[in-house]
């Protein structure tokens, strides 16, 4: 204004002010907030918030680029785009017709478009809002901007109409409370403190409808300037100008966060969803296409569908016997001590072969229980079955008789190839078992030919199953997946494929009831490389194993990354010869970053190592990753398919963009054939693949669900992400948390139950019968204040814990069970996970008991360490105090 006065422009025209007196002043309006926003008017504005904002996720997930700095940055660039006129006017007439403004439909949109690249339902989107309500101040020159937090519900299939119709409504009720500031707002929220991110949102939508008019000075020219083209106030803030010649947008991003390119194709498939949301208004909004036809290729690219030449029409046991064929003379297994040649190894398993043939009728297809503990035998005898025409169904010795049961009925086992004394500890009848050390059954099988039965006189084909591995299944019973010969001489030729250099000797650590087992036999009879059994002696003591990995000059060895960790780190303080290892393969859970690169500097560029995953569905491994010689921070990558199969993210079966979120299917040669007796599981589990072309191969057609959560990088491996469901992974032991619940249940004394897992342990939160012992409040059985409450929840957790391992694996069996009167319930009845209880370690001490001798007090000091605890005494529990 001063500036006005004195422009030579003006020609000294100081008499008249061209604007009209102000009738209020800023400073009235300041004052009349203060009043009027108060008492109950402040109450009714703050209580709305409250309700609207309850349990705001605290922060967005859209995919980062680059790890989130510990304080926030407004480092920023912004990228500008447009939707062309006639895009423009048909969203806008289509919001009206709708009876919705712009605004609204644009913040439905850009809210559709966060929760498709998130892959989450509730959106938090801030937005300005000039807060001018009463027309006596428009004219006003000062601050009476505001930022409103607008959330959106995307959960289940919404539709544009849907949505629209949401975000009318939300922004309405808004306004309507638009006269608490934000700052108020954030005071009362309290979220959870953070340098890391801005407060209830981080991403916003501007709308800026206001023509701007050009402004004209006498003597003087006038542009617009962009301001602060590297800043972003906002992790992203899109900008969105309404002009005649359609809508121009400004993508302002953190570049501390953000990479250029996500943002380009964020930018693009916004103009693809408002392009689709105008044609279809009234479908899910998360199956409208999305992606550019390039990028879409691209993603699909990564699926990876190049299949190697597999070896066609045979079953996996004759490329073991083209091995026999070819060195009869190497070892083919060893076992404490003990070494087998490929001729003797087939020589004797051909004799078993011919009698399961000839004495118990086999058939291709029957199913023939292997019940042995780890031995040269456990090996012949699942060659022996495979070779019969049989699938092998593993029976682990160690299993609790319930269990083993029901796994004998279920896959109707009329033969268990075993061993005397384990015979009786599962009550087979002699006609059932078959026992290697009975010197009657030695003596018919040494009459027995030694050549191989042959699969053709068998009518034996590769669609036939090779083996039934169970896992846990969610309903209360175990699982068995049933995998063809096809699927497995698939899998196992991809290794001699994928893995460089070659397998020469093979450490087997899984006992075959764990598909991890597939890998290393097969692997190393159709390599003709020694397979070497891990003696239960090594297994319990690591420098035995470690002594044994360098005399046996193990090549390549497999094992579930933490428990390779403790082998590493007895390499790491033995003298151990670095030279003959040349692969370790770790799988089963996601690999750690500390144990991936300890092991890359003890061993350097000697030793590979590979992240495996895959599911015991798709036949032991679906992707793979050769770690590179670097340092990793985060998770470490589960890689690509070896070409097996194909691999997609998905979810609402939509292909997702690189760094979003969705659930893996895995399709190809390696899936298994489905559930045995289990129809309805196994079409809920592997359904149609919508990418199917009659071009690719039959096994294409099919689709496992794997229900695990994982995104593509932009180099097209794959990050692991975690589970979308309640299966969990305990030491590499693949549990449903559902079968220990349906197993508590079945307890008379279990009203509800609950298992979750609580730093690496399973932890079981149980409502008993007699909730009145419980009762009066919350408690955990181990701080009962009275004995006598004490002494019905110590004698109930007893009796738990004998009835679930009657049946469950001893793995399954929580460490803990908490007893509660009831469980914690959210406002809208459902269970609140968050309320639940945390068991406290220390209380579940047992009275002390001072330790006598120098043994037990050193002990008793390595365990104070190890579990930082200040005293630990005669009688406490290891496990049960959180160790692992
Ligand atoms: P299983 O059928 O016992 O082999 O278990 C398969 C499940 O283990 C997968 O669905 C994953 O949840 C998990 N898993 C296997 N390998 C890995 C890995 N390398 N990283 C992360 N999770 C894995
Ligand atoms: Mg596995």
């Amino acid at each position: 204004y001063q500036y006005y006065l004195q422009h030579p422009a003006r020609q000294g025209r100081t008499d008249t002010l061209p604007l009209p007196d102000l009738a209020l002043q800023y400073a009235d309006y300041a004052v009349w907030q203060r009043q009027w926003l108060q008492g109950e008017v402040l109450a009714q504005q703050l209580g709305y918030w409250e309700r609207q904002l309850q349990d705001l996720p605290a922060v967005h997930g859209l995919p980062l680029d680059y790890p989130r700095p510990r304080v926030q940055t407004v480092a920023g660039a912004t990228l500008h785009t447009r939707i062309d006129a006639t895009l423009a006017q048909a969203f806008t007439a289509l919001c009206q017709a709708e009876g919705a403004t712009l605004f609204m439909g644009l913040h439905a949109a850009f809210s559709t478009l966060v929760a498709r690249t998130s892959n989450e339902t509730d959106i938090v989107i801030g937005s300005p809002i000039a807060n001018r309500e009463q027309s006596g101040i428009e004219g006003l020159i000062g601050f009476f901007v505001n930022t409103l937090v607008l959330r959106a519900d995307l959960s289940g299939t919404p539709d544009f109409k849907h949505l629209l119709s949401q975000s009318k409504r939300t922004l309405l009720d808004a306004y309507a409370h638009q006269q608490v500031s934000f700052d108020q707002l954030v005071e009362r929220l309290q979220p959870q403190r953070s340098l890391a991110h801005s407060p209830l949102f981080q991403i916003m939508l501007v709308l800026q409808n206001n023509r701007q008019g050009t402004l004209a000075l006498p003597g003087l020219e006038l542009s617009q300037v962009e301001q602060g083209a590297d800043i972003a106030k906002y992790d992203l803030t899109l900008h969105v100008t309404e002009g005649a010649d359609g809508l121009g947008l400004s993508w302002e991003y953190n570049t501390d966060l953000f990479a250029h390119a996500r943002i380009a194709r964020m930018a693009t498939h916004f103009a693809n969803l408002l392009q689709q949301l105008v044609q279809q208004p009234a479908h899910n909004v998360f199956q409208l296409p999305m992606l550019a036809a390039q990028e879409r290729q691209q993603q699909l690219d990564f699926s990876g569908t190049r299949y190697p030449d597999y070896p066609h029409g045979l079953c996996i046991h004759e490329l073991f016997e083209q091995q026999v064929r070819a060195q009869p003379d190497a070892i083919a297994l060893a076992f404490d001590g003990q070494y087998l040649s490929y001729a003797a190894l087939n020589q004797r398993a051909n004799q078993l072969a011919h009698y399961l043939l000839t004495q118990r009728q086999i058939k291709p297809g029957t199913m023939v229980g292997l019940c042995l503990e780890r031995s040269l035998e456990m090996v012949l005898g699942l060659l022996a079955i495979l070779k019969s025409g049989a699938a092998y169904v593993p029976l682990d010795p160690d299993y609790p008789l319930a269990r083993l049961r029901f796994m004998l009925e279920d896959a109707q086992l009329a033969t268990v190839v075993t061993m005397h004394g384990l015979q009786s500890r599962i009550n087979l009848t002699p006609a059932q078992a078959l026992c290697l050390d009975d010197p009657a059954l030695q003596a018919a099988l040494a009459a027995q030919p030694g050549d191989n039965p042959g699969t053709a006189a068998l009518g034996l084909t590769p669609a036939h199953p090779a083996y039934v591995i169970y896992t846990s299944g969610s309903t209360g019973n175990p699982k068995g997946v049933l995998v063809a010969h096809q699927s497995l001489l698939v899998s196992t030729c991809a290794r001699l494929h994928f893995y460089a250099p070659p397998l020469q000797a093979f450490l087997l650590l899984s006992p075959c009831g764990f598909d991890s087992s597939v890998a290393g036999i097969f692997w190393s009879l159709i390599s003709g490389a020694k397979l070497v059994v891990c003696n239960p002696a090594s297994l319990r003591d690591l420098n035995r194993m470690v002594h044994l990995i360098a005399h046996e000059r193990i090549n390549y060895l497999l094992a579930v990354p933490s428990f390779y960790y403790e082998i590493l780190s007895v390499m790491q303080s033995s003298d151990f010869d670095r030279r003959h290892l040349q692969g370790v393969i770790l799988a089963g859970e996601a690999l750690m970053p500390h144990i991936a690169n300890e092991h890359l500097a003890y061993f350097g560029p000697g030793c590979h190592l590979i992240n495996e995953y895959g599911p015991t569905e798709a036949t032991v491994w679906s992707s793979a990753y050769l770690l590179e010689p670097r340092q990793y921070h985060g998770q470490v990558p589960i890689g690509k398919s070896p070409g097996i199969g194909q691999l997609y993210v998905l979810h609402q079966g939509q292909i997702l963009p690189s760094g979003t979120p969705g659930e893996l299917y895995v399709g190809g040669a390696g899936l298994a054939l489905g559930y045995l007796n289990r129809p309805d599981l196994s079409a809920e589990k592997f359904v149609a693949n919508p990418f199917y072309d009659p071009g690719q191969p039959h096994s294409s057609r099919l689709l496992y669900r794997t229900g695990d959560l994982v995104r593509w990088l932009a180099d097209g491996n794959l990050d692991f992400l975690g589970r979308i469901d309640h299966q969990v992974k305990i030491r590499g032991f693949r549990i449903e948390l559902g079968e220990i619940e349906t197993a508590l249940l079945n307890h008379a004394e279990v009203r509800e139950a609950l298992v979750l897992v609580d730093e690496q342990r399973l932890l079981a939160y149980v409502v008993p019968e007699q909730a009145a012992d419980v009762a009066g409040r919350a408690y955990l059985a181990e701080t009962a204040e009275t004995a006598e409450k004490a002494d019905t929840a110590a004698g109930l957790q007893q009796r738990l814990r004998h009835y679930l391992a009657e049946s469950l694996p001893d793995y399954m069996v929580p460490a803990t069970f908490m007893l509660l009167p009831a469980f914690p319930l959210t406002p809208n009845g459902k269970l609140d996970r968050k309320a639940l209880p945390k068991p406290d370690r220390a209380a579940r001490q047992s009275a002390w008991v001072a330790p006598e001798n120098a043994l037990q007090q050193t002990l008793c000091e390595l365990w104070q360490q190890v579990l930082g605890l200040p005293r630990i005494g005669l009688h406490d529990h290891f496990f049960l105090l959180g160790g692992h």
